[in-house]
This record gives C-alpha cells, sequence and structure tokens, in this order.
C-alpha cells in the first residue's frame, strides 16, 4: 500500500463504535418510504452527523407520490425531504455520493427493533439497507476531508427519501447531480460475501384499471360487463409474454376487484412489474401490452386504463465503469478484502445515474443480506472495512493525475 494513505485510513478504525452506535440510532427510526415524517426525523439526524465534513446544506422537498388506489383512482401521498449537501463545487473532480433514507417498512410493520443475532451479526429494519452504508459513506467522506487531498474533490451528497419505491420525488435530484459529477458511489448493501453488484436489470411498475358495468348477477346478467374476466384475459396474455425475449421478465404480482358474488363486477385493478436488460426492450414490452390493451379496450362496455412506466433505466457497463470497478478491486486488495462484482436482477439509483452517462458503483455499503425481510442484517465489522475501501478509493481518485479514463463511454 502507499504509505501515505495509512494513518488517514487508520483513522477509519477510532470511528466503528461511533458508526455502529449511529446505525442503531438511525434504524431505531421508523422511515418506511411513506412515513415521511420518520424520513424526516433520519435526515435531521443525518444533517447533524454530517456537520464535521462542513458542506453547504440545503433541504429539498420533493413531489408527492402518486399511485392508484383500490378503488383505481390517482392519489397523492407526501414525501420526506431529500438532503442534499455540497462541497467544493470548483474541484477538478466531482463526486456524487447518494444513500437513501426511506425503508420498506411501513410503521405499521412487526419489524422495528434492533437482535444482535451473533457478536458480528446485528438484525434490524434498515441496518443494511441501507442506515449502516449512511454511515460508511459520511466516515469515508470525513477521512478524505482529514487528508491532505480533499482539495482536489468537491462532492455532493444526496440523501433521497423514497428509493424503495424506485426514487420517483428525487429522480429528478439525480439527473441533475449527474450534470455536475464525473462519477457516482451509493451506498446500497453488498452481498454477505463481499461481492459487488455490476450490471444491473431495469424495472418498470404498472397498475392497470379495467372498468365495466354492474349489473345484478341474476335477474340482468346479460347487462353486465365483467371487468374481472376482462382482466383475467389482460394478465394471461401479460403472462405469456414470459419467455419470448431474452432478459425480459413480467410479474403480475397484484389483483383486486369485484365484492358480492350476485353482481357482475364493474371494476378490477392489478399490478404487475417489468424486469428487463436492455434499453430497447422497454418499447418492445410498451408495444406489447398496447396491443393486448387495445383487444380489451374494443369489448363491448370495457375500458382499461394503464398507469406507470419504467422508472429504472438498465444499468450497462461501460468501459469508463468497468474501470471503476478495477479500481475497488485493487483498491480492495491493497486493503486484503477480494472485491468481485457480478449482474444482478434487482436495480437501485445506480440505474439512474447510469442512464444519466455517469459511471458508479452502487453497493459500497456494509455486507448483509436477507434485505427486504425481517430477517435483515449486517456483519458489523463491515463498516470499518467497507469505510476503508471507500476512503482509499478517494484518494487514490484524488492522487491519480490522469482521470480521462472516466470519460470512457
Ligand atoms: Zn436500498
Amino acid at each position: 500500500m502507499n504509505a501515505d494513505f495509512a494513518p488517514w485510513l487508520d483513522w477509519i478504525d477510532s470511528q466503528q463504535d461511533t458508526m455502529l452506535a449511529r446505525t442503531i440510532a438511525l434504524a431505531e427510526i421508523n422511515s418506511g418510504s411513506l412515513n415521511y415524517a420518520g424520513v424526516n426525523a433520519v435526515g435531521k439526524q443525518l444533517i447533524e452527523y454530517a456537520a464535521k465534513l462542513e458542506g453547504h446544506v440545503e433541504v429539498l422537498p420533493v413531489a408527492p407520490y402518486e399511485f392508484v388506489n383500490a378503488s383505481g383512482d390517482v392519489e397523492q401521498t407526501p414525501l420526506g425531504d431529500a438532503v442534499r449537501i455540497t462541497k467544493r463545487p470548483e474541484a477538478p473532480l466531482q463526486i456524487f455520493f447518494c444513500g437513501h433514507m426511506d425503508t420498506v417498512f411501513p410503521i405499521d410493520h412487526p419489524f422495528q427493533t434492533m437482535t444482535w443475532l451473533d457478536d458480528n451479526t446485528l438484525n434490524g429494519p434498515g441496518v443494511a439497507d441501507l442506515k449502516g452504508g449512511l454511515m460508511i459513506m459520511m466516515t469515508a467522506l470525513e477521512a478524505l476531508e482529514r487528508s491532505p487531498w480533499a482539495d482536489q474533490i468537491g462532492w455532493e451528497i444526496l440523501f433521497n427519501p423514497d428509493e424503495e419505491i424506485g426514487s420517483p420525488g428525487s429522480a429528478q435530484l439525480i439527473a441533475d447531480a449527474a450534470t455536475r459529477v464525473d462519477l457516482g458511489m451509493i451506498y446500497e448493501p453488498c452481498m454477505p460475501d463481499g461481492t459487488l453488484a455490476g450490471a444491473r436489470k431495469g424495472s418498470g411498475n404498472f397498475s392497470l384499471v379495467v372498468r365495466g358495468k354492474a349489473a345484478h348477477a341474476g335477474r340482468e346478467h346479460h347487462l353486465g360487463r365483467n371487468a374481472i374476466r376482462a382482466m383475467a384475459d389482460f394478465i394471461a396474455a401479460l403472462d405469456d409474454l414470459n419467455g419470448q425475449r431474452e432478459g425480459v421478465t413480467i410479474n403480475p404480482g397484484f389483483i383486486e376487484g369485484g365484492g358480492a358474488v350476485n353482481i357482475v363486477p364493474d371494476l378490477c385493478l392489478s399490478r404487475f412489474n417489468i424486469r428487463l436488460e436492455s434499453p430497447e426492450d422497454e418499447q418492445w414490452c410498451l408495444d406489447n401490452i398496447a396491443s393486448i390493451l387495445n383487444k380489451i379496450n374494443g369489448r363491448d362496455g370495457i375500458s382499461a386504463e394503464l398507469h406507470g412506466g419504467f422508472g429504472r433505466k438498465p444499468k450497462v457497463l461501460t468501459p469508463a465503469n468497468q474501470k471503476l470497478f478495477e479500481l475497488a478491486k485493487s483498491c480492495g486488495a491493497e486493503l486484503g478484502m477480494t472485491i468481485e462484482w457480478k449482474p444482478t436482477g434487482g436495480c437501485c439509483d445506480g440505474n439512474n445515474l447510469a442512464a444519466a452517462g455517469i459511471p458508479n458503483i452502487d453497493t459500497l455499503g456494509v455486507q448483509g443480506g436477507k434485505i427486504h425481510s425481517s430477517d435483515e442484517y449486517m456483519l458489523v465489522d463491515s463498516l470499518s472495512q467497507r469505510a476503508r475501501l471507500s476512503a482509499l478509493m478517494l484518494m487514490r481518485l484524488a492522487t491519480d493525475t490522469d482521470l480521462s479514463w472516466l470519460k470512457e463511454r
């Protein structure tokens, strides 16, 4: 290892207990995506923790979340505020740091407390996804700020409130950041064995509302137009698209409709998710869905209305992104860690950043597993280990005399 970096990296070990205590404090605040008060409480805490970084702090409200409710109507609900902290916008290299404050656990979910599974394994809501990562990010940045190389790097942190519902409110803030920065570091958890996520699939969430006509099932069955039947036909045709195009999968995941069985149902709602590998897959999906919908809408007395879209573009690894992974690997090797990466069907804010042409690594957070379930855990010693990895990457970037590779698209 370049001996010059050692003191700044060793300082991180002295922060292990603070990182852990703060991760627990953040995880004890419920911040389900729609619990905006909880998300804002996390934001307030993070602003306090970030004070030592001496950046410029902004609290940015985001647009409310729009969704189709059980009556088939579009409803809005407020989201927590985003927090942006910036420093040295004039520095030669600009880096975007991102981590979300929300979790998948709503305020009424039973999973709200921490349990130690063994000395090094902490089970708790959001400890891995992504509150531990927030502490890694801030500690690595603080190590850089304490070092002599800080002047080389300007940075922008975004703590966003809505990643777990696809970043509808903060997508614009990420796109804006992409116009100002050279690369991104995002703090989603890596795999339990330390493997990073490489290429990622794109994703779209859709809701379909089918309306028919109610009628008495006995006396006037012929006057009814059955919304459930139309929806069933739609879903069958939709599901049949699976296997027709490499890399595209469609998951009808929710259906609701009808009521008393002596009434022809006039309303049915379904929700589905699509994953895809290449940007061109989107149009193929939209064209096929449109043609199915055309047939359904052509039926007498039936109307079908599609909501939603592809919120996450696929993350395809550019040459610059490959080299960024190589940098992480070589930094890991200096620190005695084996860093590998592999493609995943999951997606995150790294997709958004990659779609805007910015190379990024999006799993620089803790080693952890079973996320999005009550068994979520993090490996506690990965807090300081991964903070060392990020800090070394930052110092190597700050001292690299040729960064033209970052522009290789
Ligand atoms: Zn996450």
